[in-house]
């Protein structure tokens, strides 16, 4: 068993360098335990028992009722349930959307996460990528100048609220007035928030995506800012849209809603735990050590002469990629020629510090170079 030893050894030790991803750590489910010795299933739609009874489904509801409360709905209006991860959420999302308008145009921004594309084409549904602006944002010219020539479809709206990259957020008024200048009927929003869900609620100015706003579905994931040994996440959408499509299953006793059919029970699990651990006070205290760190990490990247910018008050901050070696020691992604530090919850200090120390050391060479 030193195979299993030597794995544990080297994630444990990578989690203390991993500053380019949107995952919390430091979180901890070892009460949980005893569960790994069951086998759980949340098969079919959350909301209705199954014939088998190893599930999690009561607990999967009251996160959902969470989301939906932070999400500005109420259980009566929006549906959801606990999916793999961000992408399921933003496939169940396009899912839905394609089965109400079949002959609509789904609209998306160049900085959309490299997953929905494959979802596209999964679904099959005619898409068109719109022009990003500088800071990760949807160019709005470009949309209304593409929108202009599709008026006579339906149209599907896929808004980042929080990009992969650069944590921009789309602005769902601009959307709104591109849409009413073009009397466009016929229309679905969708909001991918995979990171941001759990933050942008808790901004002031809150930015616009929620079901206040009228949205359509939302999908967040719930290994990013929660934290989680296995990726989850959660989509909800309005209920009508789920309706449209529930079909009754007779083998498992339940209506098939969901996109896979056996489901994860433990992840709901872990969820229900921390928002009852730490609730919308404790979400918001997190939120605010983490803004903290982002704007000590920006400063500090700027003192030793990087430039380095995020979008406002985000928790990621942009700047040139440093060497394929730095890069690959503290996990940043990077495209084209910039990288990311995300200060999601758990990132310490220390672990920046020591990032900033090993950049500035690696500049001062290249200058001693040229
Ligand atoms: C991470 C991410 C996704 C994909 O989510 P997974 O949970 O990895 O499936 C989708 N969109 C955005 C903006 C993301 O950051």
């Amino acid at each position: 068993m030193d195979k299993i030893k030597e794995t544990y050894n080297r994630l444990k030790k990578n989690s203390e360098t991993i500053l380019g991803y949107p995952v919390a750590r430091g979180f901890s489910y070892q009460e949980f335990a005893p569960f790994l010795d069951l086998c759980i299933n949340n098969v079919g739609d959350p909301e209705i028992q199954s014939t088998s009874a190893m599930d999690t489904k009561e607990i999967e509801r009251e996160c959902i009722a969470f989301f939906a409360n932070m999400l500005s709905a109420t259980m009566k209006d929006v549906w959801g349930y606990i999916t793999n991860g961000g992408t399921e959420g933003n496939l169940y999302g396009l899912y839905l959307a394609r089965e109400n308008f079949p002959n609509a145009v789904v609209y998306y921004s160049e900085a959309t996460h490299y997953s929905v594309h494959k979802n596209l084409h999964l679904l099959n549904v005619d898409n068109i990528v719109i022009k990003s602006q500088e800071n990760g944002e949807m160019n709005y010219n470009d949309l209304e100048q593409v929108l202009m020539m599709h008026r006579h479809r339906p149209a599907i709206f896929f808004l980042n609220i929080g990009t992969t990259m650069t944590e921009a957020i789309d602005n769902l008024d601009e959307v709104k007035r591109i849409i009413d200048n073009y009397a466009i009927k016929d229309y679905y929003i969708h909001c991918d928030a995979a990171f941001l869900g759990l933050v942008a609620p808790y901004r002031n100015p809150k930015p616009k995506f929620d079901f206040a706003e009228n949205v359509d579905s939302i999908a967040i994931s719930g290994h990013k800012f929660i934290g989680s040994p296995i990726p989850c996440g959660v989509v909800l959408a309005k209920r009508k849209h789920r309706n449209r499509i529930g079909n009754a299953i007779s083998y498992i006793g339940t209506m098939d809603t969901t996109i896979t059919g056996s489901r994860n029970g433990l992840t709901p699990l872990f969820m229900w735990y921390f928002i009852k651990k730490y609730g919308k006070e404790g979400l918001k205290k997190q939120i605010g050590e983490s803004l903290e760190l982002a704007s000590y990490t920006e400063k500090k990247l700027s003192e030793i002469g990087v430039k380095a910018w995020r979008n406002k008050d985000a928790l990621t901050i942009v700047f040139n990629k440093p060497s394929e070696f730095l890069c690959k020691k503290y996990q940043l992604a990077s495209e084209k020629n910039i990288a990311h530090i995300i200060c999601a919850p758990g990132v310490k200090k220390e672990e920046i510090n020591m990032f900033l120390k090993d950049l500035k050391a690696e500049i001062m060479l290249k200058d001693i170079a040229c």
